[in-house]
């Protein structure tokens, strides 16, 4: 046995015996999410494809988008004020008043798109929820995101339900002060190296990492090089093979 298959056993020996609260990221981690932002990325394409081809528009709205977080935070209402400033820039504030109001009935209809949950989310839940405390952990936009904790029937499941501005460290500190817990009791899943896994391993959590078949650029990073404290799955059904 390598050392480092080594230390992943060890470690997950110890998880089992000292693993108090089970945190869950919920975009792309309990319900799909990523993939309405592809496809309205693809019908803003077409609506301003008379200025700008594909690829020039991908990478504008990106841009718009990165630099707006700050101001906006995440979620959807930011990426429509961010198309709707990609337009104008690439048509040199031509851009007609008709396809404006396209853009926002696009982010209309994608704040009000039902739910769907991830295959395996709710047989996880009801299992993990007799030894251990649950918590879900999101960020986004503060009312859509609860119309999804609503709509998606899971509320039930969780002990504490945290929307964050920023995944970080120090949104990761917070929310184990709160909770009481200390680094090394506290499980977090989710889909996104970035947001759900790294800051969480930084702070010496654990974190199990369930990627989805789509990620926004934006939250694309390299593995951590880190082994013995990340559990990479293919499936939320296998949490309960780990713990
Ligand atoms: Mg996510």
């Amino acid at each position: 046995m390598n050392v480092c298959i080594f230390a992943f056993k060890m470690e997950m020996n110890r998880m089992k015996k000292e693993l108090d609260i089970i945190t869950f990221d919920a975009d792309d981690t309990l319900w799909e999410n990523e993939l309405f932002f592809r496809e309205n990325e693809h019908c803003f394409c077409e609506l301003i494809k008379e200025y700008a081809d594909q690829n020039q528009v991908l990478e504008s709205l990106l841009k718009n988008e990165i630099k707006t977080l700050p101001i906006y935070g995440y979620g959807i209402k930011g990426f429509v004020l961010s198309m709707i400033e990609t337009a104008l820039e690439l048509s040199n504030n031509k851009i007609s008043g008709n396809t404006i109001k396209e853009i926002l009935e696009l982010g209309k209809k994608q704040l009000s798109y039902p739910v769907k949950l991830i295959d395996g989310v709710e047989d996880t839940l009801s299992a993990l929820q007799k030894d251990y405390t649950l918590v879900m952990a999101t960020k986004g936009d503060l009312t859509d995101q609860e119309r999804k904790i609503e709509e998606s029937g899971l509320k039930k499941y969780f002990s504490h339900i945290e929307i964050m501005s920023e995944k970080n460290e120090s949104g990761y500190r917070s929310l184990i002060d709160r909770l009481q817990v200390s680094p090394d009791k506290f499980l977090m899943v989710g889909n996104s190296l970035k947001s759900d896994i790294i800051p969480v391993l930084s702070i010496g959590g654990y974190a199990a990492h369930i990627p989805f078949y789509t990620t926004w650029e934006h939250e694309k990073v390299d593995k951590p090089e880190t082994c013995d404290r990340m559990f990479s799955l293919k499936s939320i059904r296998e949490l309960l093979s780990i713990i």
